[in-house]
């Protein structure tokens, strides 16, 4: 199976080059903030209370995401792999992927990091606050906390790879199909399909 992390910051681009990987490897895309929020459009319980917590660009609860991607997993054991977006998010959540993986005889291949600078990041969100609709999109201050969060939580888990000798980063800066292609080119390098 092939299965990638793909991390970067809030707005480097993770939704759209995810896209475009599991069309060319053949993916199930398993992406953390998609689910809220299905959830929270829904109107679940769990969305509800997610809600609160996204609005306000904090993370939502380790056992709350993952137990949303254990039910996720267990619907799609046949898949070719996956791609995994915006999850794990902590040391705990990548401890939780790395033990539901090998119950399912597989593993991680390669943690993928979309590498853009601070500036460029708020600049992309704030664009993407005017026509997406997402409340956490619009507001300076939020964009600024989940920056936060992403130091803080989610930013260690750079060592949490490299110690697994899984970790690549490639440049998030460039057009669409530039930065595609160098994570193709990672991806090629790594992984032999069997
Ligand atoms: P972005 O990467 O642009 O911030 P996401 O769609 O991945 O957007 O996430 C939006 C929000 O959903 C996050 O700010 C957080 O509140 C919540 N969320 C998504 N994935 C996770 C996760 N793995 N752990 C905790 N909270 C999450």
């Amino acid at each position: 199976m092939l299965n990638i992390v793909l991390f970067g910051p809030p707005g480097a681009g993770k939704g759209t080059q995810s896209e475009k990987l599991i069309t060319k490897y053949n993916l199930i895309h398993l992406s953390t903030g998609d689910l809220l929020r299905s959830e929270i459009a829904q109107k679940t319980e769990l969305g509800m209370k997610a809600k609160t917590l996204m609005d306000n660009g904090d993370l939502v609860p380790d056992d709350v995401v993952i137990g949303m991607i254990r039910s996720k997993l267990n619907s799609n054991n046949q898949a070719k792999g996956f791609i995994f977006d915006g999850f794990p998010r902590t040391t705990a959540q990548a401890q939780a992927l790395d033990e539901l993986l090998s119950e399912m005889n597989t593993q991680i291949t390669c943690m993928l990091a979309l590498e853009v600078d601070n500036e460029e990041l708020t600049k992309r969100l704030l664009l993407r606050g005017k026509d997406s609709g997402r409340a956490d999109d619009q507001n300076e201050e939020i964009i600024r906390n989940r920056v936060k969060e992403y130091n803080n939580k989610t930013a260690p888990l750079k060592d949490y790879y490299t110690a697994q000798k899984k970790f690549y980063a490639v440049n998030g800066i460039g057009s669409i199909d530039e930065i595609f292609n160098s994570l193709c080119q990672k991806v090629e390098n790594i992984y032999i399909p069997s």
